[in-house]
């Protein structure tokens, strides 16, 4: 079994991004609205960006950031904003969404830019798995942090030996608990989410959980 890292996938941290919600919260989402707004990376302020509102869309920056707003009525009375994300490279998306980033030149979801997010056990996994593999290098044995130490490399006085190989083990069980860790927080997400969705289903159709425990008639 090989296990994989994240590094080659941008996550959701590494671009600036706009919020939907934050717009509102600033009373920015009224037609008309033509100011010059911070992003931000990380909480840290990076640049400017000038936001034109007009009816149903914003434009961010420039015309290639032409972005509908779709508003969805709560069942708790009042309407909360989407982006509805126009697609990227030749692609459409059309996906509702809270945040867009962007990449340079277009503001688009996290889906188009294929990014994730990486959580901070996926980060300590990422460290810890380096650090093993290192070690096991330097052991002269396989990447593979499942694959057994075998033998001394030559020349390697004992001691140096005995001292690596437990630094090794010691190395693997801390990436196998942080990665541990990655998918038991992944998991609890997916279902977050799903939660969330059939929350958003119910809410579009007018009704509320109370829904879900009404006895249907077959
Ligand atoms: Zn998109």
């Amino acid at each position: 079994m090989r296990l994989k890292t994240k590094e080659t996938k941008r996550t959701t941290d590494s671009l600036k991004h706009m919020d939907i919600r934050w717009l509102r919260l600033q009373g920015y989402l009224v037609p008309g609205t033509l100011i010059y707004l911070p992003l931000t990376k990380k909480g840290e302020s990076m640049s400017c960006v000038g936001l034109r509102v007009e009816e149903n869309r914003v434009i961010l920056g420039n015309l290639l950031n032409s972005i509908r707003i779709f508003w969805i009525r709560c069942n708790y009375g009042g309407k909360r904003p989407w982006f509805i994300c126009p697609g990227y490279n030749g692609r459409s998306c059309g996906r509702r969404v809270a945040i867009l980033y962007c990449n340079g030149l277009y503001f688009r979801c996290r889906h188009c830019f294929d990014l994730t997010y990486q959580s901070r056990n996926e980060s300590r996994f990422d460290r810890s798995l380096r650090k093993a593999r290192k070690v096991r290098t330097r052991l002269g044995a396989s990447r593979d942090l499942f694959e057994p130490i075998i033998a001394k490399p030559k020349g390697m006085h004992w001691e140096t030996f005995e001292t690596l190989d437990m630094e090794a083990r010691m190395t693997t069980i801390r990436a196998f608990n942080f990665q541990f860790a990655a998918i038991e927080e992944k998991q609890k997400e997916k279902e977050k989410k799903t939660f969330l969705e059939i929350k958003k289903w119910l809410d579009e159709h007018g009704l509320d959980e109370t829904a879900l425990k009404i006895k249907l008639p077959l």
